[in-house]
């Protein structure tokens, strides 16, 4: 019997890939820059082994108990992002079983990922996530802050801050987003002199297009990855 829902997958991907393609070729980037990270939350393990047949190797979660889950149903090379809201109690269970925390949105965080990650003999790779947008019930370093903070933060010997995370608001006009965008990258070049920082993960299914046009290396989406086509 056919797999329809493989189906539906595999041209959801493809039009995903399509689409970074044609926002790396209007910027003149090299879509090799450009990994699409699969947010698995809303998706049911079915979708997630689909996608990983079909050559996903980038998996993000925002839930710890989501990864404890699903990390042992999929082959080892299967990479999990860590992308949400993160307990400093959760830590010492969800480390070993990811490859990159884009979302370190506080002090307290990085130090315990920092000091659990020492303990294994890891520097664990992580983005910082920046609050660009103001929003009170937004996670994330104030950029101010986090300039001030950042010499502290790269001293911090069981991380590897290897870039910057953010969420645009959520607009109407997608346009809007771009500006967002363009202050995570300028405040990557802005701190470029002490580290360089080469990752920005940034863009979801409603605005990735605009994300990767404004230099992310990371893209993250869910819903338009399992959505239905509209009919
Ligand atoms: C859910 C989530 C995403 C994906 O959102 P979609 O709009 O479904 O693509 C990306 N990043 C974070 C941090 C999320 O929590």
């Amino acid at each position: 019997m056919a797999d329809e829902r493989l189906e539906l997958l595999r041209d959801n991907l493809a039009a995903m890939k399509r689409r970074i393609a044609t926002a790396c070729a209007a910027s003149g980037r090299d879509q090799n820059e450009v990994t699409l990270v699969a947010v698995t939350k809303y998706a049911p393990l079915e979708d997630v082994r689909r996608l990983y047949e079909l050559g996903v190797r980038d998996f993000g979660e925002s839930r710890p108990q989501a990864l404890w889950e699903r990390h042992p149903q999929l082959p080892f090379d299967a990479r999990w992002h860590m992308i949400g809201r993160f307990q400093t109690n959760k830590a010492r269970r969800t480390l070993p079983l990811v490859s990159m925390v884009h979302s370190v949105d506080r002090w307290s965080l990085a130090e315990t990922l920092s000091s659990l990650s020492a303990e294994r003999d890891r520097r664990l790779p992580v983005t910082i996530q920046l609050n660009l947008t103001g929003e009170e019930t937004k996670a994330g370093f104030a950029p101010e802050q986090f300039v001030e903070e950042f010499g502290r933060l790269l001293e911090l010997p069981g991380l590897d801050i290897v870039g910057l995370m953010t969420m645009a608001k959520h607009e109407e006009e997608v346009e809007r987003c771009r500006a967002t965008f363009a202050e995570l990258r300028q405040l990557r070049e802005r701190l470029g002199e002490r580290r360089a920082l080469p990752v920005l993960s940034m863009g979801m299914s409603n605005d990735f297009d605009i994300a990767v046009q404004e230099g992310a290396t990371h893209v993250r989406i869910g819903s338009a990855l399992f959505a239905e086509p509209a009919t």
